[in-house]
């Protein structure tokens, strides 16, 4: 264990007021803490390297395992892949010019996006959101986008859930980029038993559920549109809202998640 994992737990214990990690609940000690008569050295290794990144409330063991995926990219849905070029999944049309996320869904991001998503921390956005920033000025910043549109979920999901976790982030990206948020699809069925489908099935099985807005038709039509999710897995759920949106005239689509 090292140096930073003793002085973190002694803060803890001098300060039990202090925040904690929004990821692993670990003491977040503020950068205040000059004004409680911590010596200047100890002050001094703690904040090497920005470590406690108080504006995002997670520690930097966290965050320094929250990392961008790793280039090359698959061409299309932005996967690492040993050599540029299309990753065996993606050897196919799709509705959407390519599709880029931030980092793996595993560990922390992974453990963040499912407590966002279903234990209603909403938090979290702060984070998350940080992650889509990055994202986006890494891979799309360079593409004319007109609009960002959320991955909706169905009215019933949302009475339960209390939010769309995708709405979210795309409001967020939206004051981050200065691009308009449109919510202009909307989600017809609750389907269930998802994951046990296989990628094909599920495509099938998405057709005409994700459709245009009719009172937004106008707005988007010829338009450029970044479709904005949590988390990109197979593709079906992309795939279905891109239809959508090019069935009801889009120039074209582009797809940005979280994580993948
Ligand atoms: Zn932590
Ligand atoms: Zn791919």
């Amino acid at each position: 264990m090292s140096l930073r994992y003793y002085l973190e737990a002694l803060l803890g214990l001098l300060y039990p007021q202090e925040r904690s990690c929004m990821s692993c609940r670990g003491l977040l000690p503020e950068t205040n803490s000059t004004d409680k008569g911590l010596p200047a050295s100890l002050l001094g290794i703690l904040r090497n390297e920005g470590a406690w990144l108080e504006d995002k409330g997670i520690c930097f063991r966290c965050r320094s395992s929250l990392s961008p995926i790793e280039p090359p990219y698959c061409l299309l849905c932005g996967r690492h892949v040993p050599q540029p070029g299309h990753c065996p999944e993606c050897e196919r049309e799709t509705s959407f010019v390519l599709s880029r996320s931030y980092g793996k869904y595993e560990g922390v991001l992974r453990d963040l996006l499912h407590r966002f998503k279903f234990s209603r921390e909403d938090e979290l956005i702060t984070i998350l959101a940080s992650c889509l920033h990055e994202a986006w000025d890494l891979h799309l910043a360079h593409f004319p986008i007109d609009w960002l549109v959320p991955v909706p979920i169905h009215a019933e999901r949302l009475k339960e859930r209390g939010y769309n976790q995708a709405e979210r982030l795309a409001l967020h990206l939206s004051s981050y980029t200065k691009i308009p948020c449109l919510p202009a699809l909307r989600r017809h069925l609750h389907l269930k038993g998802q994951a046990t489908r296989d990628r094909k099935e599920r495509i099938q099985a998405l057709q005409g559920t994700f459709v245009c807005d009719l009172q937004y038709v106008s707005e988007i039509q010829g338009k450029r549109i970044l479709l904005v999710d949590d988390i990109y897995t197979t593709g079906s759920t992309a795939e279905a809202c891109a239809k959508g949106l090019m069935d009801a005239g889009v120039e074209q689509v582009y797809v940005i998640t979280v994580a993948r």
